[in-house]
Order: C-alpha cells, then sequence, then structure tokens
C-alpha cells in the first residue's frame, strides 16, 4: 500500500484543483492520499468526490500554521471535524489575517516593484483560497518582476525581508489540543527542515505531546537523513506515529507527488 499524506491544492498555494490532486494521486500509483490544504479543509468534498470516481483512499486533513516564540510551525491534522468550534474559529481568524498580511506586504513591496492588489488577486483561483506569499510570487512572476516562485521567495518574500509581515497563528500547543477537541490527530510538520526557524527540539516535543500530539512526519524532502534519523528516533521514545509525505503544490513547487511515503503500519494508526 503507498500512502502520500501531504499535498496542497489551489484551496491554498498549490497549482491543481483538488479533483486534479486526486487524479495525479491515482496516476502515481498512490492507494491513499491525505489533501492537507494550509488553514483550510475548503477541497474536501470535490477531493472526495475525485477519489470516490477513482478508487482512491482520501484521508480528509489540513495544515495549520501555528506559531511558537515567533517562529512558524506547521501541523498537520487529520479526520478533524469541519463543524463550528473553536478549530473552525482559529481557521477562520488565520484566513481573515493572512489576507490583511497579503494586503500589507503588497503595500510595501509596491513602493519598490511596480505591484498592485490587483495583480495579486488575480493569482488566487478562488474567493476561499487560502493566501499566500506564494500567490504574491505568482504576481511578481506573471508581471516578470521575478523568475519563479523560488526566486521570489529567496528575496522580496523571505522571512527575514523587510517586506515580510506575519500573520495570526495560533500557538502550536493551542493548536493541538484543538485538533484534539475537534476528534482530529495531530502530526508535526517538517520540524527538522533546515528552513525552519524554529527546529523542534525535545523540550517542546514534550510539551506537544503532553497536549495531545499524536505523530511526527519524518519523510520529508527538507529533511536530510540525520533529520530523519533524529525524528524517528524521538518518535520510537514516545510511540508517537511516523509520517511521510510529498508536500507536492503542483508547478509551484519541485515536490512531486508519492516522492515521500506513510507505511501501511502507521496509516492504520493515524486512523
Ligand atoms: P505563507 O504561508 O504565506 O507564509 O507562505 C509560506 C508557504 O509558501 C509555505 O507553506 C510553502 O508552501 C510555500 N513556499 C515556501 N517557500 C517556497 C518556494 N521557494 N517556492 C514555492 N513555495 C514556497
Ligand atoms: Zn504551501
Ligand atoms: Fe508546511
Ligand atoms: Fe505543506
Amino acid at each position: 500500500m503507498r500512502a502520500d499524506l501531504h499535498t496542497h491544492s489551489t484551496e491554498s498555494d498549490g497549482t491543481e484543483p483538488p479533483a486534479i490532486v486526486i487524479a495525479q494521486a491515482a496516476a502515481a500509483g498512490l492507494d491513499v492520499v491525505a489533501l492537507t490544504d494550509h488553514d483550510t479543509t475548503g477541497g474536501w468534498d470535490e477531493a472526495g468526490i475525485a477519489a470516490d470516481r477513482l478508487g482512491i483512499d482520501l484521508i480528509r486533513g489540513i495544515e495549520i500554521s501555528t506559531r511558537r516564540q515567533g517562529a512558524s510551525i506547521h501541523l498537520l491534522g487529520y479526520g478533524v471535524s469541519t463543524e463550528d468550534g473553536p478549530l473552525a474559529d482559529e481557521l477562520a481568524q488565520t484566513r481573515i489575517s493572512r489576507e490583511t498580511r497579503a494586503r500589507h506586504m503588497v503595500d510595501l513591496i509596491a513602493q519598490d516593484y511596480p505591484l498592485s492588489w490587483e495583480q495579486v488577486l488575480a493569482q488566487v483561483p478562488t474567493p476561499e483560497t487560502t493566501i499566500g506569499r506564494p500567490h504574491i510570487a505568482d504576481a511578481m512572476v506573471a508581471a516578470g518582476l521575478m523568475a519563479d516562485r523560488d526566486e521570489a521567495f529567496a528575496s522580496v518574500l523571505h522571512n527575514r525581508s523587510p517586506y515580510h509581515v506575519t500573520h495570526y497563528a495560533p500557538d502550536v500547543a493551542h493548536a493541538v489540543r484543538v485538533v484534539k477537541a475537534a476528534g482530529g490527530r495531530s502530526v508535526l510538520a517538517h520540524s527538522l527542515a533546515r528552513k525552519m526557524r524554529r527546529p523542534l527540539d525535545e523540550e517542546l516535543l514534550d510539551e506537544l505531546v503532553d497536549a495531545g500530539l499524536d505523530g511526527l512526519e519524518v519523510a520529508h524532502r527538507d529533511h536530510d537523513a540525520h533529520a530523519q534519523e533524529q525524528l524517528r528516533r524521538w518518535a520510537v521514545q514516545r510511540d508517537l506515529i511516523m509520517t511521510g509525505g510529498s508536500d507536492y503544490h503542483g508547478d509551484g513547487k519541485k515536490n512531486r507527488i508519492a516522492e515521500n511515503l506513510t507505511s501501511p503500519e502507521m496509516v492504520a494508526r493515524l486512523r
């Protein structure tokens, strides 16, 4: 059984609609795929219809933007309820703040580059899409100001760029509790990636396990062999679920669907 538990669609910053992501997952020979858009469950219905039609197993997921001491941390949530409640409230607040933040960033960028908010909006696929820096990147590429998303992220969109603005995000321990309260399972995404301003340490991990964290994403292209070994050791010591995923974003990133997988045993535990 082949399972990829981390993908994005046009509901956030992926470039393919949910149904296409699922079709690509099936074409790549996956048996199980999770759609995990940033801060939204908006792609689940379309993905579910496509998955039923193609006979592939869909796990309904989400990648929640969280923070700890100013540093961004991504938390994957699986099988959460979409009912009104603390999780839905947090996601709504984050999405509203993401739009305000994107407008603010574009105001700052527009002082030095010919870029308008309308040009950015033209790159946002639907009114419900979770807006992120990749959409600003796409507008700059469309305007001929950047070659691709990578170039935009390496310069004006970088965390430490003078044009960077942060958005609201819940504290990571609070997010773990809220996922639990919504009946889901939580897995820390790419927590030892080189780009992380705050790589995971055992003190934070133990705090999150106490809050109800279920697992660690181990197999991910931003984790080198050493990082994967460290995460595996931490997970085994605490009996946590270990996952793998591609973090596929369509043409928006180099990550290819199914490039990292989760074992059948771990998929069963997640469920
Ligand atoms: P934001 O969530 O708006 O702060 O933007 C960060 C998101 O942009 C990450 O979650 C990635 O999915 C995406 N991203 C980061 N770096 C790159 C890059 N170099 N190329 C394309 N997408 C990126
Ligand atoms: Zn993304
Ligand atoms: Fe992420
Ligand atoms: Fe992701």
